[in-house]
């Protein structure tokens, strides 16, 4: 969206109170996406929540990382999914959900027309409630994902060989617990990083080798504890350095002497020698400037973490993208994208929507659509045109709630719904029977399974009221043979014997038990990295706060007192600087 841009009007969010402003390319942006039927257009109303909660809702239809293990509902054959057992086999539990789910294969097997399912609308009854009977009714794919092989703890991936428990990642090999990653191959413990290799513990990181516990660095190759280096190789315990070899906590030293640090460092109480490590490395990092933001090729843009962008404000986690505003992993080729999560592949004039992509153009309010255009309400639609409602639609055009209609239908149809959405009620107390997305509460997940949970975490009454599904439910620990405290494990991982592949490992900080798989402490053994002493998601809660919020802030760089728009709040401890002063410190 290009600035400066005009405030027309300061709204207040119904969901949190906090006033936002809707500014005049936000309105032509509205006006542009709106559906126009019949020769008419329906405008799409300014939204009545702020970004932030809009982001909520529309991430509270993602459950990234919460697999259950449950019969697919066509083969009765087991499997991993992202929706728990329907409440039948097992209601004791309250973990059911109302959903027919079957396996992959299964569901791209499965011959009856989705059209089957078709529901005549009903104008007496809320649309939206229609729309959950029919996702309550159509089968839905266990797992999110494609091509990939020989990984079941996978979701949203695509193209990935041998992995476990990767997510939202594509074309990878043999790696572990790992989050948003691409092109890596034999990775542990690492998230938001590129043609990575042999790396563990790597934070939004390229072209890195045989890399452990560094972040926000590039091209960097058998080193530890790095952050915002370029080209380092040998290295330990450094920040802000550029094409340096043998360096300990940014002191130059020779090779022999790096040689025998390492060696120390592997000597007596490893876990206890890395703790101390990861602390002096932290306070050296502590008194080195920070550029304001992550960001690299942009041209007037605001955000965070954002890789060759024009045009786009309040954008994270993208590349490649113009135009986009309030986009969070915007990416490839986005173009005229406002409050879209995870949208991509030269998708174009998108507006609210969750997982859409390849080629979609011109579509509102929709969860995991892919090559489709004019599409509103739709979940899970591939290759369709003109359809609202709709759930599991493969190349189909004009259908309402699965149910075929003539062009001509259609359009007299939707005008129909629409105008009844308007004059609907608020139905969750969020005013969002309105034509906004979809109700907090039509959502397949609980808030609480959900990636919004991580992001903005919600207690169980604050989910409720806002309209959040929110269930206690949490998935049964399988059998052991024994358990081990965390400070029970060797310190030397060439200790370890494969019996630890039956026992669970007590997290030091949590007190969840968690196991090992065999490939993972393969890993660990090549790479001569102690066992974990945390559960995989307190790791993972870890690096993610490795990441600097999404939000930005008005603040003054610390050295030459220019604007800077940050994710770096005021209270925090680190010395933050302008592109300009931190390139002439770092690359000068
Ligand atoms: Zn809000
Ligand atoms: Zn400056």
């Amino acid at each position: 969206m290009p600035m400066p841009e005009k405030i027309i009007e300061t709204k207040i969010c119904k969901h949190c109170g906090s006033s936002f402003d809707i500014t005049d390319n936000d309105l032509d942006f509205y006006d542009k996406i709106s559906p126009i039927f019949n020769w008419k257009k329906y405008p799409i109303p300014s939204p009545s929540l702020c970004p932030d909660c809009r982001q909520r809702r529309r991430l509270s239809r993602r459950n990234e990382r919460n697999l259950y293990k449950r019969k697919c509902d066509l083969t009765w054959k087991d499997m991993i999914s992202i929706y728990s057992e329907a409440p039948a086999k097992d209601a004791s539990l309250g973990a059911g959900k109302p959903f027919k789910v079957y396996n992959q294969k299964s569901r791209r097997s499965d011959d009856r027309n989705p059209l089957d399912y078709g529901m005549l609308f009903d104008p007496a009854t809320p649309f939206f409630t229609q729309f959950q009977k029919l996702l309550n009714q159509v089968p839905l794919q266990a797992l999110i994902g494609a091509n990939n092989e020989n990984s079941d703890y996978i979701n949203l991936t695509a193209d990935s060989k041998n992995c476990y428990i990767v997510i939202e990642s594509s074309n990878n090999e043999d790696c572990y617990h790992c989050y948003r990653i691409q092109k890596c191959k034999r990775c542990c413990d690492c998230s938001f990083c590129h043609e990575c290799e042999h790396c563990y513990e790597t934070h939004n990181c390229k072209f890195c080798y045989n890399t452990a516990r560094i972040q926000d660095s590039q091209k960097c190759a058998n080193s530890m504890f790095l952050r915002d280096c370029l080209g380092c190789s040998y290295c330990f315990g450094c920040s802000n350095l550029v094409n340096k070899s043998y360096c300990v906590y940014n002191q130059q030293v020779s090779k022999e002497e790096y040689e025998k640090f390492i060696k120390e460092l592997y000597t007596g109480n490893i876990c206890n020698n890395l703790r101390d490590a990861r602390e002096k490395f932290h306070m050296l990092d502590l008194q080195l400037p920070k550029k304001f933001a992550h960001l690299t090729h942009v041209e007037n843009t605001t955000g965070d973490y954002l890789n060759n962008a024009k045009n786009c404000s309040f954008c994270s986690d993208g590349y490649d993208v113009e135009e986009c505003k309030y986009g969070e992993h915007v990416r490839r080729n986005a173009k005229f994208v406002m409050d879209g999560s995870t949208v991509g592949r030269d998708a174009e004039l998108i507006y609210e929507a969750i997982n859409c992509g390849i080629g979609a153009q011109h579509n509102s309010f929709v969860a995991i659509c892919r090559s489709s255009s004019y599409m509103n309400y739709c979940f899970s639609c591939f290759s369709c045109t003109n359809c609202f409602g709709c759930v599991w639609l493969r190349n189909k055009e004009y259908c309402v709630l699965n149910r075929q209609y003539s062009k001509e239908e259609y359009e007299k149809l939707v005008p129909q719904i629409i105008e009844k959405m308007m004059s609907d009620s608020a139905e969750d107390g969020a005013g969002s029977s309105r034509w906004e997305f979809f109700p907090s509460h039509v959502s397949p997940f609980w808030y609480n399974e959900t990636v919004a949970m991580e992001d903005a975490p919600l207690t169980k009454e604050e989910a409720l009221k806002k309209g959040f599904n929110r269930n206690d439910y949490e998935t049964p620990f399988p059998q052991v043979e024994k358990t081990l405290k965390a400070n029970e494990l060797p310190d030397d991982i060439q200790k370890v014997s494969n019996q630890i592949l039956d026992q669970a490992i007590v997290c030091e900080v949590t007190g969840k038990p968690f196991r090992i798989v065999k490939q993972e402490l393969e890993f660990y053994r090549t790479h001569n990295i102690p066992l974990p002493h945390r559960h995989p998601d307190q790791r993972r809660k870890e690096r993610m706060s490795l990441r600097n919020p999404r939000k930005l802030r008005d603040r003054k760089c610390m050295k030459c007192w220019a604007d800077i728009k940050t994710s770096y709040s005021p209270e925090r401890p680190e010395i933050v600087y302008c592109e300009n002063c931190y390139n002439k410190e770092v690359y000068w």
